[in-house]
């Protein structure tokens, strides 16, 4: 009989199982709750969580709000965003992943102790995405965004402090700080006294690949479930289908059915970071309807 198998690996980090719980939670006491951006990058989910009341605002929304309730995502905000909702009296469920609040608190606290003095924050990230935003917003938004070694013709001054934003890739983040210490040392510093570099990749991102490697050579034949705009999904399905050629990425259980399975003796589900359990569940459920193997 033909195994099927879900990752219990894949699936939410610890900062958006913390967020949905609390969406669920409010929701259970009023009818609605704005989230500021989608919760988590899966229609899927967030169509559930709007079946419930949630409902996704623009930063342009909340510009305008008034006397209601939002939810802060695991990113996090700056601390602008808090002050406007003090003064649009705005009641804020916050969300922040506590190793996200941490990472703001380090950068936050260099900032301090930097004022008045020479020195350069700089972030390895994406400048768009909302939890460098947030980390920026620690800083009066001093911080240096940086996410290719070419962009390092920026001008620095040392000592220079090095953070990342928690979802980089962790070999990435390396080769980035040996480019560094290459500019540096061209700029007449000494990076082993000037250059103080942080790990803030976030280790629930960094083991993942190396295991779903692992994962996927164990089956015939793997479902990669993911919403299709995720970048950590098209990363992660990228790397998946290298090791394992028969690898197939679906965003829901009907997706399946265009995928022949004769002669597959086993099959691998696993998905993202922004791929709920239950879906993963669900492609679990359609299969076994599909092959009329009862459930398990
Ligand atoms: S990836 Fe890590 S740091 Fe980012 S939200 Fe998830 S648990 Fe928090």
């Amino acid at each position: 009989m033909i195994r099927i198998e879900v990752d219990e690996k894949s699936g939410f980090c610890t900062g958006v199982v913390r967020a949905v719980k609390k969406a669920q939670e409010n929701l259970e006491d009023s009818e609605t709750l704005h989230s500021l951006g989608d919760l988590v990058h899966n229609p899927e989910e967030v169509n559930r969580l709007e079946e419930m009341g949630l409902q996704s605002i623009s930063y342009d929304e909340f510009e305008k709000l008034r006397d209601t309730t939002v939810l802060i995502r695991a990113h996090g905000e700056p601390p602008a965003t808090f002050r406007k909702a003090e003064a649009q009296n705005i009641k804020l469920v916050d969300a922040t992943c506590p190793i996200v609040r941490r990472l703001q608190k380090q950068i936050g606290d260099t900032y301090s102790a930097l004022r008045g003095k020479q020195g350069s924050i700089l972030i390895f990230g994406k400048s768009s995405h909302p939890e460098v935003r947030a980390l920026v917003g620690q800083t009066e938004g001093n911080a240096i965004v940086v996410r290719d070694p070419r962009e390092l013709s920026i001008t620095i001054k040392s000592p220079v402090y090095l953070y990342s934003q928690t979802t980089m890739n962790l070999d990435e983040y390396g080769q980035f700080q040996d480019a560094l210490k290459d500019r540096m040392i061209s700029l007449g510093m000494d990076p082993e006294k000037d250059l103080h570099v942080y790990n803030t990749v976030c280790g629930q991102v960094s083991s993942r690949e190396k295991y779903l490697r692992e994962f996927v050579a164990r089956y015939d034949l793997i479902f990669f479930v993911s919403g299709r705009e995720s970048s950590n999904g098209k990363a992660l399905f990228k790397i998946c289908k290298k090791v394992n050629d028969k690898t197939y990425f679906i965003s829901n259980p009907q997706e399946s059915d265009e995928i022949e399975l004769n002669r597959i003796g086993s099959i691998g589900i696993c998905g993202a970071t922004s791929t709920p359990g239950w879906l993963m569940s669900a492609v679990k459920a359609r299969l076994q309807e599909r092959m009329n193997i009862s459930g398990s």
